[in-house]
Formats: C-alpha cells, structure tokens, sequence
C-alpha cells in the first residue's frame, strides 16, 4: 500500500529541512503534512479594501490605504532620530514613521508618487501615523496578483527569532495544500452537506487558509467547526450505544409493594411534574435491559432527595440492595436522616457509613450488607473501600458529583460482577446541550421545576459602608427566631491569608453579637471532622444563631429554619458557588435573603457576576452568565470529555452549531446505528480514525 502522503514528516516539505522540522514540532507540534493543513490562521490581514484616512479610527486594526507622500524629514531627539513623512491622500494627512533604516529609506522613498501602505495605525497627539508601513509603488502594487486575505498563523518568538516568519509558514501551507488538494477526501456524508448547504471539505481547507472573501472564510470556518463537534458527538453517542449493548444491567421488572405503599401512604406532598418525569425516565431504563448510567440535574432545592429514595424502593421490590453516596459526612448524616424519616414509618432499615463510623459497629453493618440483611447504606467514599462487600448492589446513586471523580464512578461498578445501576445527581446546572457534549455517555435527566411555594431568596449588594446596617438586620432576623449563615472564601493559594480574614471575622461578629444572647457556631476547612460536625450539628439544631463559615457548607446542607446568607468578599466568589450558597436559605416558609458583601473596587466580571445574582435565581441563566464570564474550562466535567481539545469550534461562542451537530449525530445514529448505509461509509472510516488520548479526542483528519 502506498503512504498516505498526509503522513509525510514535514522534514520533507521544500524549505523545511530536518532542523525546522525539529523546532515546528517543539514549538507548535506540528509534525506533519497533515498538521500544517490543520494548522488554522488565529487572523486574517484584510487586505480586500483600502481606507481613507478620514475613515481610520482609533481602534483601526491593520489598514490599507493608498495616498502621497508629499514631505519627509529627520526629526531629532533625546531619544533618537527618527524619518517622518507626510503622507496624503484625498481626505486627509497622517504621518509614516521610521525608527531604523533611515537612511535606506531616505533615499528611496518617492516624493508625490501614489504608493499603497499597510500597517496598524497610531493615535497620538491628535494625528494618526503608521510606524513602519508596508508600502509600495502603486504602479508595482497593480502588476501583482495577490491574496487579499492573508492569513496570520500562531507562532512564538523562538520561531520568529529563528527565522520562521508568518511569510515562510504561509508558503509551506501554501505548498502542501498544492500538494495535497486531490488528495484530501470528503468526511461528511452527502445528506448533511446538502441540508446544512456545508461546502465540500478540500475546498473549506483550502478557504480557511486562503480566503477569497469573508463570505468564503465564514463558511469554510463553520463547515471545519460543525465537522469538529458532529464527530465529537458522535464518537460520544456511538460509545455510550455500544457500552449499552455490551454491558446488561439488573432488569428491575416490576414497581412492587414498597414502592406503591411509599407512594401512596407516605409520601409527604405531590412530587412536581417535573419530579414525575424523571422518575418516568429512571423506571423506563431500570426495566430495560441495559444498565443505567444518568445524570440527574436539578437545581438547588428542586427535591432531587425524593427522586433518589423512590429509586431504591424500585431497587429493593426486585430484591436488590441500594448505596447513596455523597462527598462529605455532613451531607451523608443529612441524607441518611432525610432517608430514616422518610422509611422508617415502614420498616425498612438503613445504615450510615463514613470514615468516623467506629470499628466495632461497622463489623455488623458489613456482615448485615453481605448477607443482605441490610438493604440500604448511606455514606462517603468510605462505601467505596474494597472491604464493603453487598450481597446484590442494584443500585448505587451519586449526590453532588462534582467532588466526585469518574474513577470513583468506575470503583462502584466493580462492587459485583455486573455493575449496578448509576444515578449520579448534581445541582450544578449546565446548559443542556453543553451537557451533552459534557457528558456524552450519560444519559440526562433534568428536575426543571420547583416544589410550589418557594418564595425566591431576596438578594442584595452591599458594601462595608451598609454594614452596620446589615448587622442590624441579622438582629431582626434573629429576634425572629431564624438563623444566619456568614461565609468567607478560603482560596487555596492564599490560604493562610483566606483563614486571617476568617478569623478576624470571626471575632468582630462575635463581638457584634454577644454571648449569651447571641451563639455563634464557626466551621472551616481546618477543624477535625468531629469539631467540624459537632458545630453544624449545634447549627441545625438551632442552639447557635449564627454560622460563620468557609464554602465548606457549599453544598447541599439543608437547615431550613437558615434564612439569611451573608457571603463576604463575594467579589472573590465564582458565580456557581455563589448560586450554590445561596442556595443554602430559602428552604423555609419564611422570606429568605441574600447579602453579597462587595469591596470597595470591583472589577468589570466582578461586578457582572454580582448583578447576575441580583437579578436572576434561575440556575440556568446563571451558568449560562458564567459560561460566557469563564469559559467552558471551569465547568465540571470538561476535563475528562475531551471537548476542551477543540481545534476550531468554541462551545461558547459556536452554540447553535453544536446543537445542530448534537441533532444530526443523533439523527444519524438513529436511522443507521450501525453505519451500513453506503453513504455513511464516510462516516464510518473517520469514527474508526477517532481515538482517545488522555481524554482527549483526536478527531480531525
Ligand atoms: P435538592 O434537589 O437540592 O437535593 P432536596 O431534595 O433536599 O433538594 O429538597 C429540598 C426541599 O424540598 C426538601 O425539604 C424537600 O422535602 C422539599 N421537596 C422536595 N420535593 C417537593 C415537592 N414536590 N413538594 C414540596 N416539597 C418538596
Ligand atoms: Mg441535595
């Protein structure tokens, strides 16, 4: 068989040679003919037009313009000589500067004769000028052919300094694209070209390098782009459809007495619809035969809880065992509380385990989980440990996952021989089809509704001036019998700085509200799980009014009777955890509030992040605000997808195109699961070439 000639080392390209091929490779990892052909221009020098000089702008980027130069001089200074001529043009005057080659230029430049300059343009002193201009003879410009859209490649100084100029990069893509131009085959099928109206792939290569117009560049930009998320897509789906095929789960055939008798005698208030439907969907995979893997998201409070705990009433009515784990033992005694209440009424038994669980009374809950006897066990990663053996695990769920790695995941599955069903919950909102790039090879179920009468969590702005106000205000709130989170960031890097400020307030807000009429609780990252847990149980109680506190209450901790969220420093908050805090209060029947605490100076984001909280509690808006603020980098889960690797397309700015490759991938799946269709073929040779590295996707050939 022959070479594919897309493999040949860019050693051979003509004016490459071994040395640069060696420094393309360290410097931009360019190894390839085929590199070099994916190797996109970050710009384009829009050389199509030229400008006035009454149209140029202080912000002009690159321009071009044609005109005279009508008077030079040497203009001399402390700091240097430097050339200036006046150039003209019909509508005004600017300056060309040169700081080198003075004399070069002295002697060559042409007094009242047109020339066509090109170069970014200054502002200064109220007149524009151009350091060293590219510029030419009119008369010469016109002879030539030229590209009128010239691309930018990325490159680095050592490349520069060593010669490699954007004008060299250019000619070798210029090279292998003549090289390869019959060779690069199309990579989507007919149907999607024809329907998206996409151009050919060999002509969106050669227009993305060498656009001959901003239309065409346009274009061939989203033809590549939809390309690059449709295969992403699809390997996701194609995955997720074998690992369905291959892997069978417990079939849970039949909804059974406990769950109807739960459902009908002890169900504290009417589930949501939306509550319904995704319990719908959990029971339409557990008595399929596939195993479960699905994400449950629903915001903060929407009563992801009831969901969890009718999933394991279906799992013990087929005689399974159930685990609910969560990432921290506060959550995991709330949860196990949450589940006594709700089970107990019937008898039916639940265990806790964490890492604080003593020796002598985890033996018999082991032995109780082995032999079956105990249906259901609630903990932290201390459920994962090898030692917790079930007798049948048929269900394991995950809260809050984002403390919760997908090793982690993989560790449940291996409790038996067939892995168990996988619910994970999470109260992180991700906008939907982001989520399913996100997390491709889970199915998603969304809680979008809230249990009715919840009175949205009032929010505030406020800085040190308002403060003895605010404190005012805690008073009357506790004088009416609620309680009061105060939050502080403790960020990793500036830990020891984070936990002075912590302390400090600690102390002034117990000097603000004195003992014994006011308790005030603390809890920080660096207490013992056990002072730790007996402070948030003095909290939930109700014996401390206040609870000053880093994010370590972030997540899901439920104390109703907490109606006041006062964040401090909340500038240094991103916005999910901002939302995740708040989320805190506003469980009650009582009015609850929000107090972001600001600095004095606010940046531009800061601020934007704030009046996003002012303005919505819609988790989804949030995240969609943070998304734009931060990029997908931040969010959980894009780390092991892969879709951070992206070569073209951006999952912010790019979203209608990822939702319509999100469609078609389906869509084609659907009609031609197993790509048999002759016009699929395409398809199926590039899924074939896709593999993943580290989490990535190398996808694009
Ligand atoms: P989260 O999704 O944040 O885990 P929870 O499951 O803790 O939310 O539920 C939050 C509160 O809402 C709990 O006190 C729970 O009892 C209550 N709740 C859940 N679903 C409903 C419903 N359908 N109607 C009324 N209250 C509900
Ligand atoms: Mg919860």
């Amino acid at each position: 068989m022959q070479p594919d000639p897309r493999q040949t080392s860019l050693a051979y390209l003509k004016g490459v040679g071994p040395g640069r091929a060696r420094l393309l490779e360290s410097e931009l990892g360019l190894k390839t003919f085929q590199d070099l052909l994916y190797f996109f221009p970050n710009r384009y020098i829009d050389k199509s037009r030229y400008y006035t000089i009454s149209e140029l702008e202080r912000s002009s980027a690159e321009v071009q313009l044609v005109g005279k130069i009508v008077h030079l001089k040497t203009v001399e200074q402390k700091r240097g000589k430097r050339l200036v001529a006046t150039f003209r043009d019909d509508t005004g005057e600017m300056e060309l500067v040169w700081f080198r080659s003075q004399q070069w230029f002295r002697e060559r430049l042409k007094l009242g004769e047109p020339y066509v300059i090109f170069g970014r343009v200054n502002w200064y002193n109220g007149a524009f000028s151009m350091p060293h201009p590219d510029l030419e003879l009119l008369s010469k410009h016109e002879q030539q052919k030229r590209l009128r859209m010239q691309p930018v490649y990325p490159s680095t100084e050592k490349l520069s300094r060593q010669g490699v100029s954007n004008r060299l990069l250019t000619q070798w893509v210029a090279t292998v694209l003549g090289q390869l131009r019959d060779g690069l085959p199309e990579t989507l099928p007919e149907s999607i070209l024809g329907s998206l109206r996409l151009l050919p792939k060999s002509r969106a290569l050669v227009q993305i390098h060498f656009p001959d117009s901003n239309a065409l560049l346009a274009r061939a930009q989203a033809r590549l782009k939809f390309e690059e998320l449709f295969y992403i897509q699809l390997a996701l789906l194609s995955k997720k459809n074998e690992r369905k095929q291959r892997i069978k789960g417990f079939l849970f055939e039949q909804v059974g007495e406990r769950f109807t008798t739960f459902y009908e005698k002890y169900l504290p208030f009417d589930l949501t619809e939306a509550q319904k439907r995704v319990l719908r969907e959990i029971r339409a995979d557990l008595g399929s035969n596939a195993q479960m893997n699905r994400l449950l998201q629903g915001d903060v409070g929407s009563g992801k809880t009831i969901v969890a705990v009718l999933s394991i009433l279906l799992a013990l009515d087929n005689g399974y065992q159930a685990c609910l784990v969560a990432p921290t033992e506060i959550l995991a005694q709330q949860h196990f509380n949450a589940v006594r209440e709700l089970l107990d009424p019937m008898g039916i038994p639940a265990g806790l385990l964490t890492g604080s669980v003593r020796e002598k009374d985890r033996k018999p809950m082991l032995a109780a989980l082995a032999d079956g006897s105990l249906p259901i066990l609630i903990g932290t990663h201390a459920v994962l440990e090898a030692r917790v053996v079930f007798k049948n695990l048929g269900l394991a769920i995950i809260d809050e996952q984002h403390r919760f790695g997908v090793a982690q995941r993989a560790r449940l599955w291996k409790k038996n021989e067939r892995p168990p069903h996988i619910l994970v919950m999470t109260a992180t909102p991700i906008p939907r089809t982001l989520a399913m790039s996100l997390y491709g090879d889970l199915d998603i179920s969304l809680i979008d509704e809230l249990p009715p009468g919840r009175k949205p969590v009032r929010t505030v702005l406020r800085s040190d001036a308002d403060r003895l106000r605010v404190f005012r205000f805690l008073k009357d709130e506790i004088a009416k019998g609620r309680q009061v989170y105060i939050v502080y960031p403790l960020i990793q890097e500036s830990e020891a700085m984070d936990y002075k400020d912590l302390m400090d307030g600690f102390e002034s807000i117990s000097r603000e509200f004195p003992q014994p009429a006011y308790q005030v609780s603390i809890v920080h990252g660096q207490m013992k799980p056990e002072a730790k847990e007996y402070e948030m149980q003095r909290f939930a109680s109700g014996k401390t009014h206040i609870m000053v506190a880093t994010t370590v209450i972030e997540v899901g901790v439920n104390i109703p009777n907490a109606s006041v969220m006062v964040i401090e420093s909340a500038e240094r908050f991103g916005l999910s955890q901002l939302h995740q805090l708040r989320g805190r209060v506003g469980r009650g029947a009582d009015q609850s509030y929000c107090i972001l605490m600001g600095g004095p100076k606010l940046s531009e984001d800061a601020r934007t992040r704030l009046q996003t909280m002012v303005r919505t509690s819609d988790g989804f808006e949030i995240a969609e605000t943070d998304l734009k603020l931060r990029g997908p980098g931040n969010l959980m889960g894009t780390q092991q997808s892969g879709i951070l690797s992206l070569r073209i397309a951006d999952l912010v700015r790019d979203r209608e195109l990822l939702q319509s490759a999100c469609q078609f991938a389906q869509q084609l799946l659907r009609e031609d699961p197993a790509l048999t269709h002759p016009e699929n073929q395409v398809v199926r040779a590039k899924l074939s070439r896709m593999e993943v590295f580290k989490n990535r996707w190398d996808y694009i050939s």
